[in-house]
């Protein structure tokens, strides 16, 4: 009964004011100018408008904001109006994109709690959200509580609605509200999870964990293209093997990549790799990350193939569109990447030349030095090509002269060149 009134209370006292807390240490990285900007103009036209979202909680955490999220009560038409170089983008979700000299600033209308103006599916995936409401509201949409948090400049204040600075502290991702329900408005919500988790070295609840099992059969009806953009986020990041390592624990590895061996030794080798590219400024493209977790459906396709079947590279990136949907230039740069790895196997003699100055020799090299790391067969060769690459003329000569007679005669036919594909299939995937 005691509940039952306090309940009440609590209802006719309306929800409770936020948190608003002043002694945040904030490094200079979460003030950019830009997003001052954007807030200074709309607080001019009188409208509210508070840093939000990713910036806030990074700069809690003293990471450097990736970018920056403006929340409002201005209409999008109006925000739009206000700012010379900037759209109204996204059909689930409108947001206003403001350019500010190279800044891009991502700036959204507060959105209303569930109401008629949310269009969900018959089990409860939010389809459409153009219902516009308070900060309250807002913060209440969001999903975990650390990325809840609003920023105000001109009183330095982080408002909190939600207990996200106490999880920033407790270093925990918690879902605001019910976790069941929010998962199913949106399953990709689960793969964010695992992000944010990574990204800051914070724990995900139980609740979260105990749900993983369902919202990986429920990121089925996500669309791959979307999920083309978490994959970006997940594995482009500078913490894909922390991302990758939590992912294979859970059906979410097979969820996003059906066919991959989630132990491969091979792709957790590929994510350091991209990782340590990202640190040192190296360049990195998704399509090496969808050559290795395609690999070995490639393999499997070309060692069984029939001389009418389609272009295995083909047919394993077909099978995958309907999960995480590749663009086809990431598509072409993986089949070029496995195709040229039978060339690398092989080092016909006659081509050497021409294969040192192929476009996707350095990709085929780097993947074939990254399967040397688990397989001790593809080893000699990956050396090999560590060598010839920066030997002088005489000592390649010597390097080729070392080549079994095989490189060393012209490829006669295609029986033999059948015959190296699948030995060189059996011995890569090993
Ligand atoms: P980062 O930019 O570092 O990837 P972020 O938290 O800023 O992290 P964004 O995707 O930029 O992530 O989203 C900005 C904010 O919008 C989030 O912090 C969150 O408050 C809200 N948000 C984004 N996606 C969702 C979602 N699927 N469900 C609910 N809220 C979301
Ligand atoms: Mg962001």
């Amino acid at each position: 009964m005691k509940q039952v009134l306090n309940f009440f209370r609590r209802k006719q006292a309306g929800p409770p004011a936020p948190r608003r807390i002043r002694d945040h240490h904030f490094g200079p990285d979460v003030l950019d100018a830009s997003a001052l900007k954007v807030i200074e103009v709309l607080n001019t036209n009188g409208f509210q408008a508070y840093l939000v979202g990713g910036c806030v909680r990074d700069a809690l955490c003293a990471v450097k904001p990736k970018d920056f999220d403006v929340a409002t009560d201005a209409p999008l038409e109006t925000v739009s109006k206000l700012f010379r170089r900037s759209r109204i983008v996204g059909r689930r979700f409108p947001i206003v994109h403001v350019r500010l000299g190279r800044d891009l600033i991502e700036v959204s209308t507060f959105r209303q709690s569930i109401s008629d103006k949310v269009v969900h599916d018959d089990r409860g995936m939010i389809l459409r959200d153009s219902a516009f409401g308070t900060l309250q509201e807002d913060a209440f949409r969001r999903d975990f509580t650390v990325n809840a948090l609003y920023y105000d400049p001109s009183s330095r204040e982080i408002i909190d609605f939600v207990g996200g600075v106490d999880d920033i502290k407790a270093k925990k991702i918690r879902f605001i509200g019910d976790t069941k329900t929010r998962l199913a408005e949106d399953p990709v919500r689960i793969l964010r999870a695992v992000r944010f988790s990574a990204k800051l070295g914070f724990s995900i609840s139980a609740d979260i964990m105990s749900s993983v099992k369902t919202a990986a059969k429920r990121l089925e009806a996500i669309p791959p293209a979307r999920l083309f953009d978490e994959f970006l986020k997940l594995f482009l990041s500078g913490y894909a093997e922390t991302v990758w390592r939590q992912l294979r624990e859970t059906p979410l590895a097979n969820a996003l990549f059906p066919s991959c061996a989630p132990s491969s030794p091979l792709i957790l080798a590929a994510m350091r790799n991209t990782d340590d590219r990202i640190l040192n400024g190296a360049s990195i493209t998704p399509g090496f990350l969808v050559a290795v977790l395609l690999w070995d459906d490639f393999n499997a396709r070309n060692d069984s193939r029939e001389p009418e079947d389609d272009d295995p590279a083909f047919a394993t990136l077909k099978s995958q569109q309907s999960y995480v949907a590749i663009p086809r230039r990431f598509g072409t740069f993986a089949r070029e990447v496995w195709t040229i790895q039978e060339r690398l196997l092989k080092r016909n003699v006659r081509s050497l030349d021409r294969l040192v100055t192929h476009k996707r020799f350095r990709a085929g090299y780097d993947f074939l030095c990254l399967q040397a790391e688990s397989d001790e067969s593809v080893r000699a060769c990956a050396d090999w090509w560590s060598e010839f690459q920066n030997a002088d003329d005489s000592k390649r000569e010597t390097l080729i002269a070392q080549l079994p007679k095989t490189s060393r005669k012209r490829n006669r036919g295609r029986n033999k060149r059948r015959a190296a594909t699948q030995s060189s299939a059996s011995t890569s995937t090993g």
